[in-house]
């Protein structure tokens, strides 16, 4: 069992085993939920994730992507998201990972990572080389997913970078 919380300690949760995935995800929505420039999301089978003390307010949101709800699980004392689930995958939960007690217990390889919304990327963020990158989402349409790039050498991104991402993308929609 790992262990997060809010920052003022009233609402607790922890997780059961690895995540399934870690994502991070440079889309608006997790930019203007975190205020940061991506959302380091570790995702879990809902069983495996447990509130231990406390209990979260949730806000809706509509996705401007799906048009489908985001549930964000927040504390209604002192603000901090601790995690999301979702109309559009409902057996999964999305942990803001920066929560976490140790933030860095859980595996970020090639193989567990995934970058998504290179179109959105803020100016000098990096993107390490040899990791699936997407363009926007995993899934381009319902059950079709999207081909990602894998860059030879880190990236750093500016107007140049996302440009090329949202050319990326059109062809990979084809
Ligand atoms: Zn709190
Ligand atoms: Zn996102």
């Amino acid at each position: 069992m790992h262990e997060g919380g809010c920052l003022c300690g009233r609402l607790r949760y922890g997780v059961r085993g690895q995540p399934k995935d870690v994502i991070n995800c440079h889309c608006r929505f997790c930019q203007r939920a975190t205020g940061g420039a991506y959302l380091v999301e570790t995702l879990f089978d809902k069983p495996d994730l447990t509130v231990i003390a406390g209990s979260p307010k949730v806000y809706d949101h509509v996705s401007e992507g799906s048009g489908k709800v985001i549930h964000v699980h927040f504390c209604p004392d002192c603000g901090t998201k601790l995690f999301l689930t979702f109309e559009r995958f409902p057996e999964i939960v999305g942990v803001f990972s920066g929560t976490f007690d140790d933030t860095n217990w859980f595996e970020r390889t090639a193989e567990t990572r995934l970058h998504f919304f290179l179109e959105c990327a803020q100016d000098g963020t990096v993107l390490p080389a040899g990791e699936p990158v997407y363009p926007a989402h995993y899934w381009q349409g319902e059950g079709v997913p999207s081909t990602p790039q894998v860059f030879d050498a880190p990236v750093v991104v500016d107007e140049d970078v996302r440009r090329a991402a949202i050319a990326f993308g059109k062809t990979n929609r084809g």
